[in-house]
């Protein structure tokens, strides 16, 4: 059984200007201890996907529709009898088995407490551990994410902490009580580069040791490079291709896609020359195009892929996208 399961989910946020369409009709599955990476430049709609899945929508966010089913439970909104119940059942849910890594440690971690009372908290609200079997499992989950000294530095407050000392403390928050789910949302995005890839190297690590199902968000494909099993392209509010990292490296079939990859540096190569960067700018969600939401950057845009959504087209099995290019009709025209 699929760990989670989200089908056909639409989100909108009412604004003045009218109805951002955010999320348009996202499916997919999740399997226990499965790591998938979610990839798209922002305003995607990844982000925005993730916290519909989870109940942290900003206020004017609504999901108009779909079914999320998480470890056999439908925790989809529409079940519940208003928002207030929804978000008590959803509270219990986070930090318990799921849990999230999000891109500043410094807006996540309360500045005036100290490591220790943070860590532990929540252990104590969701387990049946006491305080000082809390603390203890606490520093071994410093000791775990590589937080030296972590008898002495679970007494000091996050500013005594580097970005990427923080990021760690972040993880082992998410940690604490084995969730079946992290959700991690651009988690190396403000720190700097030899931080970034630590930080990847302990997600690659935790990922091996815990038995947690990750989901990784990103706008950058080199992040799920090493780490994820699939990875899903978002696009306009859509997954526009989904497949295992070598469909994705190897065999991209979404013309986005192909570009995301030209983006990508390759070390081997040092030529920067060869980077070609996506010309054109992302769909405009409050009028999101009628047919495919790539068509005015795409260079191999046909007359049906302005009129007409893409069918989604399976290659092989887990490999799929939704482009006109894989459809014998759109071709023939
Ligand atoms: Fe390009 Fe058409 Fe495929 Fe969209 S459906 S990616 S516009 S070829």
């Amino acid at each position: 059984m699929a760990l989670l399961e989200v089908n056909n989910l639409v989100t909108k946020f009412k604004t003045d200007a009218g109805d951002v369409q955010a999320v348009r009709g996202v499916s997919f599955k999740l399997e226990p201890k499965e790591a998938l990476g979610i990839v798209g430049e922002s305003g995607s709609g990844k982000s925005q996907m993730m916290y519909s899945i989870i109940g942290l929508l900003a206020e004017n966010g609504v999901v108009e529709s779909g079914d999320v089913i998480f470890d056999g439970m439908d925790i989809s909104i529409k079940n519940f009898k208003n928002k207030r119940d929804y978000n008590d059942f959803m509270r219990k849910i986070r930090g318990n088995s799921m849990a999230m890594i999000f891109q500043d440690p410094m807006t996540f971690l309360n500045p005036v407490l100290k490591i220790e009372t943070q860590l532990i908290e929540p252990m104590i609200n969701h387990s049946s551990l006491s305080r000082e079997e809390a603390k203890r499992r606490a520093i071994d989950l410093l000791k775990l994410v590589g937080i030296p000294s972590p008898e002495k530095r679970i007494k000091q407050y996050p500013f005594e902490f580097s970005g990427g000392m923080r990021q760690r403390i972040i993880i082992a928050i998410a940690l604490a009580n084995n969730p079946k789910l992290i959700i991690a949302d651009e988690p190396t995005t403000a720190l700097d580069v030899t931080i970034q890839a630590q930080v990847l190297e302990l997600i690659e690590e935790l990922k091996e040791k815990s038995d947690s199902a990750i989901i990784m968000i990103t706008h950058d494909l080199g992040v799920v490079a090493k780490l994820c099993d699939r990875i899903a392209i978002m696009y306009g509010g859509k997954i526009v291709e989904i497949g295992t990292d070598k469909d994705i490296f190897y065999d991209p079939k979404h013309p986005y896609t192909e570009g995301l990859l030209k983006c990508i540096s390759n070390p081997e190569n040092d030529d920067e020359k060869d980077l070609t960067p996506i010309a054109g700018s992302p769909p405009d969600l409050l009028n999101p195009p009628k047919g495919c939401p790539f068509v005015d950057r795409c260079e191999k845009a046909m007359k049906v892929c302005k009129d007409y959504e893409p069918p989604v087209s399976t290659i092989k099995q887990g490999h799929q996208c939704a482009c006109w290019l894989l459809d014998e009709r759109a071709v023939k025209k």
